[in-house]
């Protein structure tokens, strides 16, 4: 942190700006400017300092940050970039990374129907949701615990890692209205293999750090989504929190963020461009979802393809069985075959860019 003193500063204000320093429990250098303008650089891990403390004292003309608030994920103090193994399957690595399911878990049929053909693609990550965080109370609001039973048996069942959400830190209201034993984020951390934190949870920061407190010795790989009304920056903030807390397997996703655009032709607005400054902000492996930043099966092609020229790790595709009776998110679901294009054609542009 740099401290920029006025011209006109006397020797006393500087004296309160060093005590402020030393105070806080930091050293500092002060550099005398040519111009009559001394700058005084703040040394220590200043992650804790508030410019506020500088920026209100008599004297101070300007406080800027030199270090990123988000230092753990950040690409400036840990250049490597960071990997995700899930058994045989790297996230971050040279290959681009496809997971992709139904919204939600909404039968066993369903699930083995979908995971079957999911498997035959070559995806190795089979995503649904059993507890869905809905905008509408009345809207379909997950299984629960008995949907991350049927997850569990279609991984057995085709060899599939899962990923499903947890939604936070309360008890899950059954259909008949009664409550589950445990609390989501304990269900879903005995049952899944990663573990989704949604966009409507980004900034729960309480849950973000309990549940990295609960994943400290499993370091359970986490899918963290932006806010669809998140800056890139609170996005990494967010990140920062969950690694900061002890769990260094993250996981960026982007899905879309809130624009002036209606929903008539997108649900959000693909934020695609976002993938280069999270690649080169950031050291975690960046995921991209296509089916809730369009909103339609009809653009999740070309967007998926977008995505991973853009440098995308990997890919969470909706997708069902039968979509147009889906309970959830049919419209952006897309088809077995559909999706099976999207494999062949992403490994393609991955491999046309020479990083597979
Ligand atoms: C989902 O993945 O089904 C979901 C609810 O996503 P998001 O949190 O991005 O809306
Ligand atoms: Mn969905």
């Amino acid at each position: 942190m740099i401290i920029h003193m006025a011209q006109s500063a006397t020797e006393a204000q500087h004296e309160r700006v060093l005590e402020r320093i030393t105070g806080a429990g930091f050293s500092y250098e002060v550099i005398h400017g040519a111009t009559g303008i001394d700058v005084i650089g703040v040394l220590g891990d200043t992650a804790t300092a508030e410019e506020g403390w500088f920026e209100e004292l008599e004297g101070v003309a300007k406080v800027t940050r030199v270090t990123k608030p988000y230092k753990r994920v950040s690409r400036k103090t840990a250049s490597d970039q960071k990997t995700v193994t899930l058994g045989d399957v790297v996230i971050g690595g040279p290959d681009v990374v496809i997971m992709a399911g139904p919204c939600s878990v909404e039968s066993e049929a369903q699930l083995m129907a979908v995971a079957e053909y999911v498997a035959g693609a070559g995806v190795k990550v089979l995503r649904g949701g059993a507890y869905k965080p809905r905008t509408s109370p009345y809207s379909f609001q997950g299984m629960g615990l008995e949907g991350l039973e049927i997850l569990a048996r279609a991984r057995s069942r085709y060899g599939l890692r899962i990923i499903t959400e947890a939604t936070g830190l309360h008890r899950h209201v059954r259909a008949d209205g009664s409550l589950e034993d445990k609390n989501v984020l304990e269900q879903v951390l005995e049952y899944t293999d990663v573990i989704q934190v949604g966009a409507r949870n980004m900034k729960s920061y309480g849950f973000l750090q309990e549940l990295a407190r609960l994943t400290v010795k499993t370091r359970t790989p986490i899918v963290l989504k932006r806010g669809e009304s998140s800056t890139l920056k609170d996005f990494l903030l967010a990140a920062e929190y969950i690694v900061a807390n002890g769990n260094p397997n993250v996981m960026l996703c982007l899905r879309g963020i809130r624009t002036f655009e209606d929903q008539e032709f997108q649900r959000y607005t693909p934020d695609v461009g976002a993938i280069a400054v999270l690649k080169r902000e950031c050291n975690l492996p960046v995921l991209f979802d296509p089916s809730h930043s369009t909103g339609y099966r009809e653009s999740v092609h070309a967007v998926s393809l977008a995505a991973v020229a853009a440098g995308a790790d990997g890919l969470i595709i909706e997708t069902h069985n039968d979509p147009s009776n889906a309970k959830c998110d049919g419209e952006q679901s897309v088809t077995a075959s559909q999706l099976a294009r999207i494999v062949d054609d992403a490994r393609r542009v991955k491999a046309a860019l020479g990083r597979s």
